[in-house]
């Protein structure tokens, strides 16, 4: 098991990606090096931000698009691949956000970056199982993800391969099914795309693959960090840093900024005001987790390859590209019409939720001595401090009034009148089962 400063990875060094067992696609690599020196030819050097972007997400070489990269034989693994407890407990935060809202009629779960579905169908076992919680609330499933490749999975294990993929490409629905539950999910690319109405948003590990844009402190000023050809070797790309000021260096570094280097995930905050706006007007929560920092790390891009770091302008297209997600930048983003929570660690969040008795429970109904170890180990993967325990982190963007204190009024004090107290934010706060 390897565990590399802040994502876990694990799987024996020389893994292979998973997909580059086809020598067809040994080629789309080179093309996306190809891709990004004629481009840097004809324009000049293209911010971080833009490389990562076409690296990820290009619709024909991007990493993202053409891979299925997570798993022991990918390039990563995540929490909701390495334990069903964690999709459940986020099932439950997810419900109990749902009764904090007073049980609205309708419940969306909107998910960013699915990956392989594993969270959201853990996530629907939990309502099936309180579906005597949930009562008549409709209930659908919405997915937002940029890979067709990664999709389609998600359709086999969410659908059992009976979704529908829409006939024109312009289509902002472009697959659709029920799961096996009966339940309607639907795919789009962007967040722009999901209908409005109250829904519930989990994000996990989706704002770390977002581009980030890099700076440097200078004697003259804050200057941005670019991608060029190395002139040396011309199959190669270097970073520079560009002489003067760039429009992004210009505006997107804080006036009061003190770190010597910043990395700014501008796409990630206008995702955040997307996702305000949502709740402001249909209601709901969001809930994202990811490795990150709130404002004090530096320089935290990095890429990764069968479970091992890669040099990031190395063969790209053919690695994992990432960055720490500050969440003192995304906390700023959300302004103040909408209550923040956290960021808390994953250790903090899980135990919060219950983890420790929900492992009790599986593993009194367990007896194979396998399965019992294999439960035992997961849960100290996801809440060891020294493994993904400290480094993960839990952060919650809700309606205002989900926090606000109810007011004494007439000047009867809370007893007489029995104001409910607000139900408190679970994961969040130390709930106690009395
Ligand atoms: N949440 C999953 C997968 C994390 S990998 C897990 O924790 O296991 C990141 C996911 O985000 C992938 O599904 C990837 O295809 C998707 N993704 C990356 N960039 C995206 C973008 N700009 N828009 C939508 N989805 C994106």
């Amino acid at each position: 098991i390897y565990i590399l400063n802040n994502k876990l990875r694990w799987g024996p060094p020389q893994t292979r990606l998973s997909c580059s067992s086809s020598p067809d696609l040994e080629k789309p690599p080179h093309s996306m090096l190809r891709h990004l020196t004629s481009k840097i030819k004809s324009t000049g050097p293209i911010s971080v931000a833009e490389y990562m972007r076409e690296v990820l997400t290009n619709p024909v070489t991007g990493y993202y698009v053409r891979n299925n990269m997570l798993g022991p034989d990918g390039d990563f693994i995540t929490s909701p691949e390495i334990s069903q407890i964690f999709g459940e407990l986020l099932g439950v935060w997810i419900i109990s956000e749902w009764m904090g809202a007073g049980r609205p009629k309708q419940l969306q779960l909107v998910e960013l970056g699915p990956g392989k579905g594993s969270l959201a169908s853990d996530i629907l076992r939990v309502f099936s199982q309180l579906q005597s919680v949930l009562g008549e609330a409709s209930v659908s499933l919405h997915l937002v993800e940029v890979s067709p490749t990664l999709s389609q999975l998600q359709a086999q294990n969410l659908t059992g391969n009976t979704s529908q993929e829409a006939d024109s490409e312009d289509e902002p629905v472009y697959r659709r099914g029920k799961t096996t539950a009966g339940l309607p999910v639907c795919w789009y690319r962007r967040l722009d795309d999901v209908p409005t109405g109250f829904s519930v948003f989990v994000a996990h590990e989706f704002f770390d693959a977002l581009p980030i844009h890099k700076f440097q402190r200078t004697e003259k000023g804050w200057r941005e960090v670019m991608v060029d050809i190395d002139p040396e070797k011309p199959d190669h790309l270097r970073f520079v840093v560009t002489p003067s000021p760039t429009l992004a260096s210009s505006t997107l570094v804080q006036a009061d900024e003190r770190r010597d280097h910043v990395e700014v995930c501008a796409e990630g905050g206008v995702i955040i005001q997307q996702l305000v706006r949502r709740i402001t007007e249909d209601g709901g929560a969001a809930l994202i987790a990811d490795y990150g920092h709130d404002g004090t790390k530096t320089d935290t891009f990095r890429a990764f390859k069968g479970h091992q770091l890669h040099d990031v302008l190395a063969s790209p297209g053919t690695a994992d590209l990432t960055a720490d997600v500050d969440f003192s930048y995304l906390r700023r983003m959300a302004g103040g019409g909408v209550a923040c929570m956290g960021p808390v660690t994953q250790r903090t969040f899980l135990k919060n939720m219950g983890i420790d008795t929900r492992l009790q429970v599986l593993l009194r109904n367990c007896t194979d001595p396998n399965t019992r170890k294999q439960l035992i180990s997961s849960y100290d993967m996801l809440t060891n401090r020294a493994k993904m325990g400290e480094r993960f982190l839990f952060f919650s963007v809700l309606h205002q009034s989900r926090l606000a204190k109810p007011k004494k009024q007439d000047g009867l004090s809370l007893e007489k009148k029995k104001i409910p107290a607000q139900l408190p934010v679970a994961g969040f706060t130390e709930l106690s089962f009395s």
